[in-house]
């Protein structure tokens, strides 16, 4: 392997062609990159490459790229910080390099704690020291939900682009931008896919075999029927197969009330037609009333997220990534226990107990439907959860997802068996309808008040029995 590097003035550059090859500690200790390769696979995953590094002295470098197209490619554009033609600008590229340079200085090595924190420090990070205001959707065919935000997506393989929905989700909840809407779209309610096919189908079979006429309401005689039955072999003009009278102006004296569907496959007519989206993902086909909307908007920088990239944050601001209201977090949780464990003593016809939820695999969960649709269906439990508290209960989710509540029960109540589903059950049951076949490893633990000595003591026992010690 030969490397071409050079010098433009004072600026050091590495050339890269699909021939030389390159390595990260030697692309290091140069001062830019040019990609020179008419080959766009080539250019694309170099340019991949290099932004998905770890080490800031990598993903920062400034990136040019050899034109061999007058057409720009919209997402590697915005990745990269120009094009070369022909000659180099060298005046230009001296400029943007040193520019980077000097901005990237200002850069704190701190990484935002959480989930994402390190995607959306490298997103702010390229943001800052290019000076770009706004992270922008861009229309990408090759993303699994048809937008890319080329800062945030590199960061994910292509096929995870429901993943970073949930990265700006999370950056947006925890205060680091805020958003612009741009627009409403619609996504597979299995894997968060946004590659539809939609199909006008049948409501018996579901098959898209169909055709649809209008119906004519033939205002003399009263008759209605499809148009084919007002239309001759041998002329264009109308008339009527009742009163045999031609028909003239719609509106005047007919009109079109309807359309009528008709299906070829069973046979059967239908005024309402069903639209079916078909996912090319995942290939599940669904009604698209069930299709899950999400908002696609441009984000903001918000007065935190340019200080969390110049300052860093302590880890004291971060707060759980789940916007769930009513849910405690769990030291506030745990006051709470507190007193209502010495209140439950003066209760005598109140049975108080600890409920505690388990998810043994929600990863694998994540990783068969996207980690999007975990947030939902932790919101999701968390409906069912609150929906089975009564006002006095409280319940938190502690780090490792595990739901954590108190439920009350009058004595009578407890007397007379009446005695509700238990939430395992319905949890069962909600991923059974909307998750397929998928088997959730659930496990609920119910301790009662009474078989503890403090509040201590129970927020121990049930960590040990939702850990499955
Ligand atoms: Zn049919
Ligand atoms: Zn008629
Ligand atoms: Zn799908």
């Amino acid at each position: 392997m030969s490397y071409q590097s050079f010098k433009i003035g004072q600026t050091l550059v590495l050339k890269i062609t699909s021939d030389s090859g390159y390595s990260f500690p030697f692309l290091m200790g140069h001062d830019a990159v040019i990609v020179d390769s008419p080959n766009v696979d080539f250019v694309r995953s170099t340019v991949y490459a290099i932004r998905r590094h770890h080490q800031p002295e990598v993903y920062l470098k400034p990136i040019f790229i050899q034109r061999y197209s007058s057409k720009s490619p919209a997402v590697l554009g915005m990745l990269i910080d120009g094009f070369v033609d022909g000659s180099v600008d060298e005046d230009q590229l001296q400029l943007k390099t040193n520019d980077i340079f000097v901005r990237s200085l200002d850069l704190t090595s701190k990484v935002p704690a959480g989930q994402y924190g390190i995607v959306m420090k490298k997103a702010l990070d390229l943001m800052y020291t290019r000076q770009t205001k706004v992270i922008e959707p861009v229309l990408d065919p090759y993303s699994i939900i048809g937008y890319a935000y080329p800062t945030v997506s590199m960061s994910f393989e292509p096929h995870e682009e429901t993943e970073v929905l949930a990265a700006l989700d999370w950056a947006e909840f925890n205060g680091y931008i805020w958003p612009d809407f741009v627009e409403k779209i619609y996504l597979c309610n299995q894997c968060s896919a946004g590659l539809l096919l939609f199909r006008e189908v049948c409501p018996h079979c579901s098959s898209s075999n169909t055709y649809g006429e209008d119906l004519i309401h033939h205002f003399p005689c009263a008759y209605i029927g499809p148009i084919s039955d007002f239309q001759k072999a041998d002329t264009d003009a109308l008339s009527c197969p009742k009163c045999n009278k031609s028909l003239h102006h719609v509106g005047v004296d007919y009109d079109k009330p309807a359309v009528l569907n008709h299906c070829n496959s069973c046979d059967s007519r239908f005024q309402d037609i069903f639209v079916k989206a078909k996912c090319m993902h995942c290939s599940h086909d669904t009604d698209v009333q069930y299709l899950q909307a999400r908002n696609i908007s441009a984000y903001k920088l918000t007065k935190k997220g340019r200080l969390a990239i110049t300052e860093g944050l302590s880890d004291l601001d971060e707060k759980p990534h789940l916007a769930l209201e009513e849910i405690q977090d769990e030291k506030t949780f745990e006051i709470l226990l507190h007193f209502d464990f010495i209140h439950a003593n003066s209760q005598p016809d109140w049975q108080h107990v600890l409920n505690g939820l388990s998810i043994g695999n929600i990863n694998e969960f994540s990783a068969h439907f996207g980690g999007f649709k975990k947030q939902s269906l932790i919101r999701e439990l968390a409906d069912i959860i609150k929906g089975e508290m009564t006002l006095k209960d409280f319940v938190t989710i502690n780090n490792q997802g595990h739901f954590i509540w108190t439920k009350r029960y009058s004595n009578e109540v407890v007397i007379d068996g009446e005695k509700s589903e238990p939430v395992s059950k319905l949890i069962q049951k909600l991923i059974s309808e909307n998750y397929n076949s998928f088997k959730m490893d659930l496990k609920q633990v119910v301790i009662n008040y009474n078989e503890c000595k403090s509040s201590g003591e129970l927020m121990k026992d049930m960590r040990k029995k939702l850990n499955r010690e």
